[in-house]
């Protein structure tokens, strides 16, 4: 069986990413609109018809753009919690309450030959969940849009092969910048997001073996670029005598175009 990742979109203006294998295939947020992530899709040759449901993190708009269309148009099924759910629905997002599929929290459920867990995490929205979804001996894990790495969320991680973490803003561009004080606040909070630092500290204290593809994520369009993302994380590996042991690989997500398709089993 193969097994293939890919990002169509990750950063704070749209996060969606597709997990598969040659029969099914699930998306985790649908952060962009449906008419982007069907031509994405189809621009990989990946039908949409093998899309077995979308799993949502949160009810943020950078998470949830083209649900509503998504649904309708290709009746997409959608897995979250009841309280995301919730807190998707408005009086202008109007949502067939038919598509939705309850999941818990920390037990495990199936859909399209994975076995998925939804864990809590820490941000600023009425509930935010990570995935870990297990297929045969691979473990892949998404946690997009976090404060800091709580104790709940911490082991998630450290399973991981194939790791999708947020490295959202520089420390310095950040409280430099010009956004207001009060949202500088809110993003370097227990409940916004995390910086380079903290998520290279992380990494730099989880890294083993078998995290063989780490992939950094929803990066800020106004407070980070890719380079200083692959330049804090370098040095702080380098710091710590961290040395890569040549199978495993640093991806940082583009924030408006698909990345290559990573293939965790050929
Ligand atoms: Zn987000
Ligand atoms: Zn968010």
């Amino acid at each position: 069986m193969k097994l293939n990742f890919c990002s169509l979109s990750s950063g704070s203006s749209g996060n969606c990413y597709y997990l598969g294998n040659e029969f099914h295939g699930i998306l985790i947020d649908a952060g962009i609109s449906a008419r982007c992530i069907r031509k994405f899709l189809r621009d990989m040759d990946i039908s949409m018809q093998t899309i077995m449901g979308v799993l949502i993190t949160h009810n943020h708009f950078d998470h949830i753009r083209g649900l509503e269309v998504l649904t309708r148009k290709n009746n997409l099924p959608v897995f979250t919690t009841n309280k995301i759910w919730k807190s998707i629905l408005t009086p202008t997002k109007k949502i067939s309450q038919n598509c939705f599929h309850e999941i818990p929290l920390q037990q495990k459920f199936h859909l399209a030959g994975f076995n998925i867990e939804a864990f809590p995490v820490s941000h600023d929205a009425p509930e935010t969940i990570g995935f870990h979804i297990c297929t045969g001996d691979k473990k892949i894990t998404i946690a997009t849009d976090l404060g800091h790495i709580c104790q709940t969320a911490a082991p998630y991680i450290k399973a991981a092969n194939l790791l999708v973490i947020e490295s959202n803003y520089d420390e310095h561009m950040l409280m430099n910048g010009r956004y207001p004080q009060f949202l500088k606040a809110r993003i370097q909070s227990d409940h916004g997001h995390l910086g380079n630092h903290q998520t290279s500290a992380f990494l730099a204290d989880i890294i083993n073996d078998n995290l063989s593809n780490i992939c950094l994520a929803h990066l800020s369009k106004n407070n980070n670029t890719p380079e200083i993302v692959l330049q804090t994380l370098q040095q702080t590996f380098s710091e710590r005598g961290i040395i890569l042991n040549g199978q495993q690989r640093i991806s940082i997500l583009n924030r408006d175009i698909p990345t290559d398709m990573i293939r965790l089993i050929e």
